[in-house]
């Protein structure tokens, strides 16, 4: 039975201070940075108003798309060690949260994490917009409608439906993009290259603060060869952007379906690109296939995996990388059923795709508004920080060190940032 919330909650799981008393080898400000991602957080009225509109990056859809309870919602935070809290989607409302989201909140004049009343750490601030954000395009659009962006990185989503969901239930069930997509009524699906190239150019112009530019989107179904119009479209947008470099590749990553030999090969030689991540998503065949129908019917789990390691050969060990949906596959009713079996076989797999010198970007499972999964209870902070853990691990001993997924130029992937500790980075103390 699915339950949105269970009062018990506190109760039948570790609490912060247990888990981070229990796991002294990694840092308690990244134990408390993953329950922030895994449990939600909601803006108290005194630390919405510090959001300023001038300044920094708010969600402007966040008030509906994440029903909050605050007029306007930061897109993100600085951690006091310097690393970054993608908010995008992990904020809630409390009144719908499966648990009670930490609170942000404004005490003796400090930006604070607080729960229950108590103050757990000093936040740095909220992530500053870049200066073309207050830039229109030829078309008189804000040019923040065509590229999206981190402190340091720049957004493409090139199309906003993803033709999974074209036959149904076959889209990916913790997946909101589309559902939302078509709730909006908004009918075109990518927006024209011409406003994402003025976009990109004065994005260029902000000398220091752009690393690296991520292109995304749903996935295109059509073409001679299955995702070969996708292909299309990506290999037309990395050339347009390619233009503004010179060498023979730039910082780019393309976050995608698994795609063929030939298309990766083309993508390869046709383009700029650097970084190549076809997200497999869920690390287990059978669960895949019930959690990911339409992947499954596509591509296929062990041919997902075998286009992966051959991404390998054409890109490059440390520049193919996978993301993953880490604790959905617990979901009910055909997840694991213990979070000790998930355990056992997510890093058994997790090893097998490390060990081909793939690095695993795991994001931390939320029951998303507007998905399948909406209503679904995620896994124990602990379950996070053992696997999370476990998957660094991998990482060191296979030597797999993802250039754009890393903590520096991501920094949405909690994992990653326990690079940190290994690459001395002396911020990363407490
Ligand atoms: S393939 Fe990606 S965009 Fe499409 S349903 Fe799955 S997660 Fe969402």
């Amino acid at each position: 039975m699915v339950s949105v919330r269970n009062p018990h909650w506190r109760e039948e799981e570790l609490s912060l201070k247990e888990v981070q008393k229990k796991y002294t080898d990694v840092p308690k400000s990244w134990i408390l940075k993953a329950d922030m991602q895994r449990r939600g957080i909601t803006f108290s009225q005194a630390a919405s108003a510090l959001a300023d509109p001038e300044i920094h990056l708010l969600n402007s859809e966040g008030a509906n798309r994440f029903r909050q309870n605050t007029d306007q919602v930061p897109n993100g935070l600085i951690m006091r060690d310097g690393s970054y809290l993608v908010i995008g989607n992990f904020d809630y409302a409390s009144s719908q949260a499966e648990r009670t989201p930490y609170l942000i909140d404004v005490v003796d004049g400090k930006l604070v994490v607080t729960d229950q009343d108590e103050v757990l750490d000093e936040i740095a601030g909220y992530w500053e917009k870049p200066d073309f954000f207050n830039k229109k395009a030829s078309n008189g659009e804000p040019l923040s409608k065509y590229i999206a962006c981190r402190p340091q990185r720049l957004e493409i989503t090139l199309n906003n439906y993803c033709h999974f969901w074209d036959k149904p239930g076959e889209g990916c069930k913790y997946c909101p993009m589309s559902p939302n997509f078509k709730k909006s009524g908004k009918t075109q699906e990518c927006n024209e290259l011409k406003y994402i190239d003025e976009a990109f150019a004065e994005a260029l112009k902000q000398e220091g603060r752009n690393e690296i530019v991520i292109l995304t989107g749903g996935s295109i179904l059509s073409g001679e060869h299955p995702f070969d119009d996708e292909v299309e479209l990506y290999i037309k947008v990395l050339k347009l952007l390619g233009e503004y470099f010179e060498g023979r590749r730039f910082p780019s990553q393309l976050i995608s379906t698994a795609f063929d030999e030939r298309q990766q090969e083309r993508l390869y030689e046709e383009t700029k690109l650097m970084q190549f991540t076809p997200d497999i998503e869920v690390l287990n065949k059978e669960k895949f296939e019930w959690i990911c129908p339409g992947k499954a019917a596509h591509v296929g789990y062990e041919e997902w995996k075998r286009r992966l390691y051959h991404a390998v050969d054409v890109f490059g060990r440390g520049n193919v990388t996978t993301g993953v949906v880490l604790g959905v596959e617990q979901a009910v009713p055909k997840g694991f059923s213990s979070e000790e079996e998930a355990f056992q076989a997510v890093t058994e797999e997790a090893e097998d795709i490390i060990s081909h010198g793939i690095g695993i970007a795991a994001n931390i499972w939320r029951a998303t508004p507007g998905s399948v999964f909406q209503h679904h209870n995620t896994p124990s902070l602990e379950y996070y920080v053992r696997t999370l853990r476990e998957f660094d691990r991998l990482q060191q001993k296979y030597q797999v060190d993802p250039f754009t997924d890393n903590y520096r130029r991501c920094g949405a992937h909690i994992g990653l940032d326990l690079m940190r500790t290994y690459q001395e980075d002396a911020a990363w103390q407490y």
